[in-house]
């Protein structure tokens, strides 16, 4: 990190010496994983930047925009719409749940069988590690999975900024009524916490942003398509990964140009793997900073990952908000329109995710797909299955993987993942 930011951390309450031990371990993991791989793009850097400045420079940002009268949002879901908060001129966060850190004392809240997405919010607001849950002006909690929706009961009397947005269950018309409402009060409580009013302008001013964003996202998916791929697994996850905190004009920029640059890699055939790796689409769960585990031992048994059918991935960024209506109820009518249709597994019955892995799996021309799904995790886990039979109808090879963040099982994932790039090779 370039500047020493202990009175910042100081001053948000973190426990420093536990914070530090923290950023050496999260060092460590980012050279051993990322800076190690060959070929990488050059446009890279940038995200390396950020992940170097992940608790410094970034969080600095926030707490001058703060100082500005501008109010920082925690998301933990994807169906947190992002386009109601830049509208009140305020900064969405991502709140990165993917460490095991911490667990010890979720427990003291949570059951052990309690997936690890969500041990990881209590870990790193129990640990005073977080510089950005001790920054918010509101913190978003989600009715989603049932896991999640009772967690939020207790973290309610941890952090006194917590705010629960109801989630409907099915894709009807009463589930769409529900969303649109629970995004009305979400907008009046933007509106009286940023004191700042959501009109048309700055409503169609912060949905073409988003759009821009997950426009640059889907020209690097499209880019992942080709043969050889221009960019690894590991560093395109990555760049989905950092959506979700940076600023997102700079980001769809960094996106942009590196996208330039993988434009010209595919041009002169150029690819990160050599021609004819295998190559597998992940699917399934979320993979929030820092859960690197799976897709580094895809690639360094020499497979390469061409898409990610998740949030952090393409069901997050697919679709777009219609922005070419004038009025605000008109432009909330799209932001709807848009979010109802992101197919997380909590929806029942969810057949649009079923297409969209088969798309992808197509689209992507993967050999296999990797079923992802966090210990614990029932919504993910029921519909493995669904997704496996439904796959493997259609001739693709997959491969279940149940797991946590520790690093206990990585000797047997990787037998297990070395034995399925064998299959899928042959
Ligand atoms: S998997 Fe579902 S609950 Fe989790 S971030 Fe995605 S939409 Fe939200
Ligand atoms: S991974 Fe599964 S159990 Fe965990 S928060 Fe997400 S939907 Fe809920």
């Amino acid at each position: 990190m370039s500047e020493n930011y202990s009175q910042m951390w100081t001053e948000l309450g973190l426990n420093l010496k536990s914070h530090e031990k923290l950023l050496d371990v999260l060092g460590q993991a980012y050279r051993d994983i990322f800076l190690a791989q060959k070929n990488r793009p050059e446009g890279m850097q940038y995200f390396d930047f950020v992940m170097s400045e992940i608790h410094g420079l970034r969080v600095k940002e926030l707490l001058d925009a703060k100082k500005h009268d501008r109010i920082v949002v925690g998301a933990f879901c994807t169906f947190v719409p992002e386009e109601l908060i830049l509208a009140v001129d305020g900064i969405c966060i991502g709140l990165c749940t993917g460490a095991e850190y911490g667990f010890d004392e979720a427990e003291k809240y949570l059951p052990r069988n309690t997936c690890a997405l969500i041990k990881s919010i209590f870990g790193f607001k129990l640990g005073k590690v977080c510089p950005y849950i001790e920054s918010v002006d509101l913190l978003v909690g989600e009715n989603t999975c049932d896991g999640k929706k009772k967690a939020y009961e207790i973290l309610g009397t941890l952090h006194d900024k917590l705010y629960i947005m109801d989630m409907p269950q099915m894709k009807s018309d009463d589930g769409r009524n529900l969303l649109k409402a629970e995004y009305k009060k979400f907008q009046t409580k933007l509106e009286a916490i940023s004191k700042k009013k959501i009109n048309s302008e700055n409503l169609k001013k912060s949905i073409k942003i988003v759009n821009n964003k997950r426009k640059a996202v889907q020209r690097l998916n499209m880019l992942r398509t080709a043969e050889p791929t221009p960019i690894s697994g590991l560093d395109a996850l990555l760049i989905n990964q950092v959506y979700f905190y940076d600023d997102p004009i700079r980001y769809t920029n960094a996106v942009n140009k590196i996208c330039d640059e993988l434009e010209n890699r595919i041009a002169n055939n150029v690819g990160v793997f050599p021609e004819k790796t295998p190559r597998i689409l992940i699917s399934g769960c979320p993979m929030a900073v820092p859960n690197w585990k799976i897709p580094m031992i895809v690639e360094n048994a020499h497979a390469v990952i061409v898409g990610e059918e998740s949030c952090i991935g393409e069901r997050g960024t697919q679709n777009l908000v219609d922005d070419s209506k004038d009025s605000v109820a008109e432009l909330l009518e799209g932001i709807v329109d848009r979010y109802f249709k992101i197919d997380c597994a909590i929806f029942t019955p969810n057949p649009s995710r079923l297409d969209h892995i088969l798309h992808m799996a197509k689209d992507y021309k993967a050999d296999g797909v990797l079923h992802y799904c966090l210990q614990f995790c029932q919504p993910y886990q029921i519909e493995s299955g669904i997704v496996e039979n439904a796959l493997e109808d259609v001739n693709i090879p997959v491969l279940r993987i149940n797991t946590d963040y520790s690093q206990e099982d990585t000797g047997q994932i990787r037998t297990r993942v070395e034995a399925f790039i064998e299959r899928i090779s042959s």
